[in-house]
């Protein structure tokens, strides 16, 4: 069994940034720069805000932090995200979710120009993606994608079951393994027969928040196994939703909670900004010229 290292992966992808960002500077006369807007004061969101910061500044990355209260009325966020949309120096824009449930999130994901919605989850982006044409796709999918091709597990004509649907992890990734030939069966929590689905797949990627759901034994030998799930237990420790030990000694490839593909979320973070700004900046050039 071999290990999908996330951490190792993620340290390569990261240096690559901080040469792009170099790069960056050197052309637009400036560092690339990510806003992110957290609203309210949920202790994991702090964390990964905080992180994301911490990747950007050593990535070179300009990180501007908005802090909103809870209680923020819907106009003033939008307004906010409005005002760095058309801001021409900001490359990026990420609204950390979950926002407090008196905001639409919808709404205020849209607000956000879609050529710096470095999450992805703008529905221009998601359309793109459905064509196989996105610039900028969700990093978590992003992140696995990247982990199975260093890995060089073969997709093409292969059963790829993605346990989840939601639109920030499992819906992107069963597109993004369709893009690359695999046979993609999409299961969520009214599934039925989960297991024997799960026991076809020489791919499983699990997105459940569930921990160990996944049992090691429904997966088949010789499988890669991507778990994606974090799941904080009562004594602090982190889960997965796959059975790790059982499941590694049937697969060919497993990702670690943690070390897996939570790094690799964050990095594919600091590679779209970029990204996302080179992109931008170089349309308007192609176009002032033309
Ligand atoms: P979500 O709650 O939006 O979606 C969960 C999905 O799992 C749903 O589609 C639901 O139908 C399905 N599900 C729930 N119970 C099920 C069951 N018993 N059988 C089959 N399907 C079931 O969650 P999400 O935002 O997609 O996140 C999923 C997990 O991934 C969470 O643990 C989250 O913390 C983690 N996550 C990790 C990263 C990362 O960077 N590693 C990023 C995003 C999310």
């Amino acid at each position: 069994m071999a290990l999908l290292d996330g951490k190792d992966l993620a340290k390569t992808i990261r240096k690559k940034v901080k040469e792009q960002t170099a790069e960056f500077t050197k052309q637009w006369g400036r560092l690339p720069t990510l806003h992110v807007i957290l609203v309210g004061e949920d202790p994991a969101s702090e964390i990964y805000v905080r992180n994301k910061g911490r990747a950007c500044k050593k990535a070179g990355i300009e990180f501007h932090e908005h802090k909103l209260t809870a209680d923020t009325p819907a106009d003033k966020l939008l307004t906010l995200v409005k005002s760095l949309s058309n801001n021409n120096a900001v490359d990026g824009i990420l609204v950390q979710m979950p926002l407090p449930d008196h905001l639409p999130a919808d709404a205020v994901i849209a607000a956000i120009d879609p050529r710096k919605d470095v999450d992805g989850f703008h529905p221009v982006n998601l359309g793109n993606l459905i064509t196989g044409k996105a610039n900028l796709v969700p990093c978590t999918p992003l992140g696995c994608m990247k982990l199975l091709e260093e890995a060089d597990v073969s997709l093409k004509g292969k059963n790829a079951v993605v346990v989840g649907r939601s639109t920030i992890v499992g819906k992107p990734m069963a597109l993004m393994l369709l893009e690359k030939h695999a046979t993609v069966t999409v299961c969520h929590s009214k599934t039925e027969k989960l297991a024997h689905i799960v026991a076809e797949a020489d791919v499983v990627v699990a997105a459940t928040g569930q921990p160990e759901l996944i049992k090691g034994e429904w997966i088949k030998k010789g499988a890669a196994v991507l778990d994606v799930g974090i799941n904080r237990m009562e004594d602090g420790t982190l889960l997965g939703d796959v059975e790790f030990h059982t499941a590694a000694v049937r697969a060919a490839w497993i990702s670690p909670v943690p070390g897996g593909v939570g790094p690799m979320t964050i990095a594919c973070l600091i590679s779209n900004t970029v990204k996302a700004g080179n992109a931008r900046l170089g349309a308007a050039n192609a176009s002032r010229s033309a």
